[in-house]
């Protein structure tokens, strides 16, 4: 997968070329991530990218031109490796970032982030060059880096290669479509709970059924939307009974 990134602050993204699974997966060439900055794309000596808005009101917006040509060069560059883009804006006015939309993206082959500043972009380079906006959620950061970010480390994740069996995704909340199970590792007492003592036993059956029946009671008691949407076997139904 190769990624291009435009922001105006491309040194953030060390969090994630530097650190980790994300880091190592770089590493390893599951994806290559390029960052732009739209600075680079301006005509004036003080590299401006920002304009008061039309229409009056609080802030700056972030000019159509210089990100326009960003985009273009971010486009043209995936083209010509026979990439086909796609371009996303962060912004609290997208689509919800979901699990199904992380397993969709991680299919594209060319990925574009723009992660603006300020109130945001003018309108229309939104309805000129970006295929789609997506948000991390019901709040307001101060840019898009942070959500470009919880974007890309969400879809890296789940880049064939990236994570070893023992960080494997299988099991991982939304996957099955339920919450993680709890986790327990040494000593076997801590602040006076032990370890559940089917996790002891040894017997993979048996601690298999408890984990799926703690992912089914968790699920119902933290997010009963999630069961709600979903269809039970006959042995999960039975073990939220018991
Ligand atoms: N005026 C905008 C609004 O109310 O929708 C918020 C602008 S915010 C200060 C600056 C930028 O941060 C946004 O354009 C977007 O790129 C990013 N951003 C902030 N919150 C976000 C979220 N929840 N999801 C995705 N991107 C977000």
């Amino acid at each position: 997968m190769q990624i291009e990134v435009i922001s105006l602050f491309p040194e953030m993204f060390a969090a994630l070329t530097e650190h980790g699974i994300t880091s190592r997966a770089r590493q390893r060439g599951l994806y290559q991530l390029n960052l732009i900055n739209p600075r680079e794309y301006t005509q004036d000596v003080h590299h401006t990218v920002d304009d008061r808005p039309y229409g009056g009101g609080p802030g700056m917006v972030m000019m159509a031109e210089p990100l326009a040509a960003a985009i273009k060069d971010a486009k043209a560059s995936l083209q010509a490796r026979g990439l086909t883009p796609t371009v996303i804006h962060l912004s609290p006015r997208g689509q919800p970032l979901t699990h199904e939309k992380v397993m969709a993206l991680k299919d594209c082959e060319g990925l574009v982030l723009l992660a603006s500043r300020y109130e945001g972009v003018d309108q229309r380079l939104l309805e000129s060059l970006v295929d789609e906006e997506v948000s991390i959620g019901d709040y307001v950061l101060s840019g898009g880096e942070l959500p470009a970010m919880v974007l890309l480390d969400a879809i890296i994740r789940q880049l064939p290669g990236a994570l070893g069996d023992a960080d494997s995704a299988q099991e991982d909340s939304f996957v099955n479509g339920l919450l993680d199970y709890p986790h327990y590792t040494r000593p076997e007492v801590f602040e006076g709970l032990a370890v559940p003592p089917v996790l002891l036993s040894g017997h993979h059956a048996k601690i298999r059924q408890w984990r799926l029946q703690q992912s089914l009671l968790l699920t119902r008691a933290k997010r009963p939307d999630l069961l709600a949407e979903r269809q039970l076997t006959k042995e999960e139904a039975r073990l939220l009974k018991d």
